[in-house]
């Protein structure tokens, strides 16, 4: 069966046909090598990357951006977004600081995309 795919691998967003042959995958509408393997990896593994909000402990900072620091197999996005879901931050934690080592075996890491701002300080000044 042949699979219709925009290349997100580059901004020009190739319009890819894909299709399982007795030879192989035949891969068209790609300008270049990285969208064929795009193409392929789509046909036989799809990943992606996930970002996402996690919830902190601090009412002033009540949710911190993360993200995986490669890609998830896409059928495991849902399962890690439920993970994500009962995390709760509860220290202090800086841009690329792990949150979530290893999940669901993947070898990938949820990790913070932004800096959660020194909480002790902010107290104090109060
Ligand atoms: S096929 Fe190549 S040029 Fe086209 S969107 Fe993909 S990476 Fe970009």
């Amino acid at each position: 069966m042949q699979k219709k795919i925009i290349c997100i691998v580059c901004p020009r967003g190739c319009h890819i046909t894909a299709e399982k042959t007795d030879n192989g995958i035949l891969v068209q509408g790609n300008a270049c090598k990285r969208g064929y393997d795009f193409a392929v990896l789509e046909m036989t593994a799809p990943k992606r990357s996930l970002t996402t909000t996690v919830r902190t402990v601090f009412p002033q900072f009540p949710v911190i951006p993360v993200r995986t620091d490669t890609e998830l197999p896409k059928e495991l996005l849902l399962d890690a977004m439920r993970i994500l879901d009962n995390i709760l931050v509860d220290k202090k934690v800086k841009m690329h600081d792990i949150i979530i080592k290893d999940i669901l075996g993947t070898g990938c890491n949820i990790i913070a995309s932004s800096d959660l701002p020194d909480l002790t300080i902010e107290r104090e000044n109060r």
